[in-house]
């Protein structure tokens, strides 16, 4: 690996980024946004739903702008810039292997996205495979397999949500021992959820698959902003995630692991950059060889800025240092939970209990109140953005809210309507980014909504509750 681009671009970075403290929040973009509030007046943005998309760090901003006047084509071109491109595309490559932790001989392959990563790992599964995979993933872990399977003889067993992570343990093994004894066999399994927060036994559920002969793979959307991932020592085959949960959000995501079955597969997507030679054939028709490298399912030009971000973001993380990192989370988790705990009318909602480690991940319903609508006001009447809904993970969000299947709307917009029973739940996240302040805000919002109301009057439009004097 050269380090010919690296030292170029640097050389033209007149104000290097400057290192990330992890003691501090690390610097983010529209850190200082201001927004109007409903009831008069402006007031920070308080970005709290991390979980869907967390604001770009200044440092990978500050890389990003460093390098995008040297971008050029990547791999095919033989100018300067295009050379210099292709040097900081591999580069990137190594990076996210060292920030994974990942095996000698592992394939990083980039994506757009974990969904988009886990479905290439599905359309990769050799024929016959056997899934495993928990009712309480995320619909980005739960459907790709779902669809192969309707196309092929894989086939799909889901696993009721487990109350512990010693009983997931117990789940996946008395799954994995009713199976036949042989054929391929994957397991999928969340690191950190993203309706909890909880982390997932990724360790043990790795040692029971492969006790079994099974391989597994982690979607690490939720948990690698949060948490450090070793793929080698958790003993996973591959993991996903996605950039723009990783403070990288410029379109990009990463598929890393075993490279088997990535290589016996049919590329993701035909086309140029999978392909290493096309010719005509004799009866008329065109044969393909294919790359035997991550080339083959990375078809297409690649999204040359997307993959440095990421890499830029794997630097910046492991130079704060997860540990003071997790530690300053870890805080703040427990200002949250501690603050929502003094309101009797909130209740957090939780498959491990109180003591399961878990990541700036909660949701919580409020007794009383429509949960778009309280999403509503804390950002109308306090500048504080959460998510309400499903959360793209209905099946658990169901088990955990106790409602019957045709209770429930639409991911993310059912219908809100203030004062009625809540069908969906409020999340609020966060990360590396987040001051103290806006964990503060928001606790003190919390109790003010629930005992005082709120300030306004909402209604529906467009599936979403919003202040009446906005949309009227
Ligand atoms: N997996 C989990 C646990 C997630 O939380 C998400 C997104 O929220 C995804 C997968 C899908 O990520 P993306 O939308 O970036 O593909």
């Amino acid at each position: 690996m050269s380090a010919y681009a690296t030292a170029t671009v640097a050389a033209a970075t007149s104000a290097p980024a400057a290192p990330c403290d992890a003691a501090q929040p690390l610097p983010v973009l529209g850190r200082d946004v201001s927004v109007p509030l409903v009831t008069g007046g402006e007031v920070t943005y308080a970005a709290l739903d991390y979980a869907a998309s967390a604001p770009a760090l200044q440092r990978v901003w500050d890389d990003v702008a460093a390098y995008a006047p040297y971008y050029g084509s990547v791999h095919r071109g033989a100018g300067y810039l295009s050379q210099l491109s292709t040097d900081l595309f591999e580069n990137s490559r190594a990076d996210v292997a060292e920030f994974l932790g990942c095996r000698a001989d592992d394939h990083v392959i980039f994506t757009r996205s974990t969904t988009d990563s886990l479905n290439l790992l599905a359309a990769a599964l050799p024929r016959g495979t056997r899934v495993f995979v928990f009712e309480t993933e995320h619909h980005a872990s739960l459907l790709p397999w779902e669809r192969r399977a309707a196309a092929s003889d894989v086939t799909v067993s889901y696993l009721d949500a487990p109350r512990t992570p010693a009983q997931a343990v117990e789940t996946l093994e008395k799954a994995l021992a009713g199976r036949e004894p042989y054929g391929p066999a994957l397991v999928c399994v969340t690191g950190a959820s993203n309706v909890t927060g909880e982390v997932w036994p990724v360790r043990e559920l790795a040692a029971a698959a492969h006790a079994h002969g099974a391989r597994i793979v982690l979607d690490a959307a939720q948990l690698a902003p949060h948490h450090p991932v070793d793929v080698a020592a958790s003993d996973v085959d591959w993991v996903a995630f996605s950039g723009h949960k990783l403070y990288a959000p410029f379109g990009s995501g990463v598929l890393a692991g075993r490279r088997d079955w990535l290589l016996a597969a049919e590329p993701y997507l035909a086309g140029g950059g999978a392909s290493r030679k096309v010719e005509r054939r004799a009866d008329g028709g065109v044969a393909v060889e294919w790359h035997e490298s991550e080339a083959r399912h990375e078809a297409g030009s690649p999204n040359v800025i997307g993959v440095y971000a990421i890499a830029a973001a794997c630097k910046a993380l492991t130079e704060a240092g997860f540990d003071a990192l997790v530690e300053r989370e870890q805080r703040l988790v427990a200002r949250v939970r501690e603050g929502l705990a003094e309101v009797p009318e909130v209740k957090v909602l939780s498959l491990f209990g109180d003591d399961a480690p878990r990541v700036g991940v909660i949701s919580f319903v409020v007794a009383g109140w429509n949960s778009s609508h309280f999403a509503a006001a804390l950002s109308a009447e306090y500048g504080i953005g959460v998510r309400d809904g499903l959360f793209c993970a209905h099946p658990l969000v169901r088990t955990l809210l106790g409602a019957e299947d045709d209770e429930v709307g639409e991911c993310g917009a059912p219908e809100a309507a203030p004062g009625e029973r809540s069908l969906n739940a409020i999340r609020v996240s966060f990360g590396a980014g987040t001051p103290d302040e806006h964990i503060d805000r928001f606790v003190t919002a919390v109790r003010e909504l629930v005992t005082s109301g709120a300030k306004w009057d909402y209604r529906t439009e467009g599936g979403r509750c919003v202040p009446v004097s906005v949309s009227a």
